[in-house]
C-alpha cells in the first residue's frame, strides 16, 4: 500500500536534504525543466527528492547524493510536474482505481479530480467510499467529488439504487480534506430556478469550504448562466464552442474543455484563446470519460496535447500553451 506523508511530517528530511546533510532518494540531472510557475524551461536543471517529494531544484545536486542515491541522468530531456486532470469520471473506463492509477501514472497524470457519480448511483455514499479507500493507496493524488446529482434523472426514468441530497453531501465532506468538491450539478434547470435539494447541497458544500464543480448545456444567455454561476459553482466541462468557453470565463468560472473518448471539443473550444484572445488562466483540459482501450493505447494526454498542437500554437502563446509544445516535442 503507497502511504504519502503530510508536508509537514516532511519538513525536516526535505530541508536537511536540500542542504545535502541527508542523502537524497532519487537525483535527476541535466533536465530541461519546465517550471510551471515562472513560465520557464530551464537548462541543464538537476532535482533532488527525498522519499515522494522534492526538496532541491538547481543547478547542481551533487551535494545530495549519496551512496543509496538513485541518479537518473535527463540527458537533455524535458522534465514536467505530473499532469491533472481536472475532470474524469473513473468509473466510465469500467476499471477501479488502483487499476486506473496502473494506466495513468506511466503516461504521466499523476492527479486528477473525479467525481464518482456512476457508482454512487448504484450504491450510494458506500459506493463512493469504495473509490476513494481504494484511489487512497495508489500513488496517484485523486481529489474525489460527492455525486450532486443521483439519481441522475428521477426515480421514474431509472431504477436508481441510492438517493443523494444534502445530508449526504455534508456526511462525505467529513471524509478527509481530499474529498474536494460537490460532483457535476448536471440538474442545472433545478440550481437556475432554485430547486430546494439542489440549493440544499451547494449550501452544504459551501459551508464545508469545498467547491461545487457544473454540468450546464443550454446556450449561453444574460440570466440563466448567471443564475446557475451565482450559487457559486465554479467549473463546467459542457462548453464546446469558443461562445461557451468565453460566457464560463467571464462569469468567473473554469472553462474545462474536454477531450476524452466521446468528447473532442479542444479544437473548437481552443479558439476562445487563438481566434478571441481570451486569457488562458481559467481554461483547463480535461477528459470526462475515457474507454479502457483509448486509456491504454493513447494515454490520457496524448491526444490532448496533439490537439491544440495541431491548431497553430507558436512559442508566443501563454505558458501553459507553451508547455504542452515542448513536452510534445520531447517525445
Ligand atoms: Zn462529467
Amino acid at each position: 500500500m503507497y502511504e504519502r506523508k503530510p508536508q509537514f511530517e516532511c519538513l525536516v528530511p526535505l530541508n536537511e536534504t536540500a542542504r545535502g546533510e541527508r542523502k537524497a532518494t532519487l537525483v535527476i540531472k541535466n533536465a530541461k525543466l519546465i517550471n510551471v510557475v515562472s513560465g520557464e524551461i530551464l537548462e541543464n536543471t538537476d532535482v533532488a527528492v527525498c522519499e515522494s517529494r522534492v526538496a532541491y531544484v538547481g543547478e547542481n545536486a551533487d551535494h545530495t547524493v549519496g551512496d543509496d542515491t538513485e541518479v537518473i541522468d535527463a540527458n537533455g530531456k524535458y522534465l514536467s510536474p505530473g499532469f491533472i486532470d481536472g475532470h474524469c469520471h473513473i468509473e466510465s473506463s469500467q476499471i477501479t482505481p488502483a487499476q486506473f492509477a496502473r494506466a495513468v501514472l506511466p503516461k504521466g497524470t499523476t492527479s486528477g479530480f473525479f467525481d464518482a457519480h456512476e457508482i454512487t448511483n448504484v450504491l450510494g455514499l458506500d459506493g463512493l467510499k469504495l473509490m476513494l479507500e481504494e484511489a487512497r493507496k495508489t500513488p496517484m493524488a485523486a481529489y474525489m467529488q460527492v455525486a450532486s446529482c443521483v439519481p441522475s434523472t428521477s426515480a421514474e426514468f431509472e431504477t436508481n439504487g441510492a438517493s443523494i441530497g444534502p445530508k449526504e453531501v455534508k456526511e462525505a465532506f467529513t471524509w478527509g480534506d481530499d474529498m474536494v468538491a460537490l460532483g457535476e450539478v448536471m440538474n442545472f434547470p433545478g440550481v437556475v430556478y432554485g430547486d430546494e435539494k439542489m440549493m440544499g447541497e451547494l449550501e452544504e458544500t459551501l459551508k464545508a469550504g469545498r467547491v461545487a464543480d457544473g454540468h450546464y448545456t443550454w446556450e449561453p444567455d444574460s440570466v440563466r448562466l448567471s443564475a446557475y454561476a451565482s450559487t457559486g459553482i465554479s467549473g463546467d466541462h459542457e462548453v464546446t464552442t469558443a461562445e461557451d468557453v468565453i460566457a464560463r470565463i467571464r462569469l468567473g468560472q473554469y472553462a474545462k474543455m474536454r477531450r476524452g473518448s466521446a468528447w473532442h471539443d479542444v479544437a473548437e473550444t481552443i479558439k476562445a484563446h487563438t481566434e478571441h484572445g481570451i486569457n488562458t488562466r481559467r481554461m483547463m483540459l480535461v477528459t470526462d470519460d475515457r474507454s479502457p482501450e483509448s486509456l491504454v493505447d493513447e494515454g490520457i494526454w496524448t491526444l490532448l496535447f496533439a490537439t491544440p498542437l495541431n491548431k497553430g500554437f507558436t512559442l508566443s502563446s501563454p505558458s501553459k500553451w507553451r508547455r504542452s509544445i515542448q513536452l510534445k516535442d520531447s517525445d
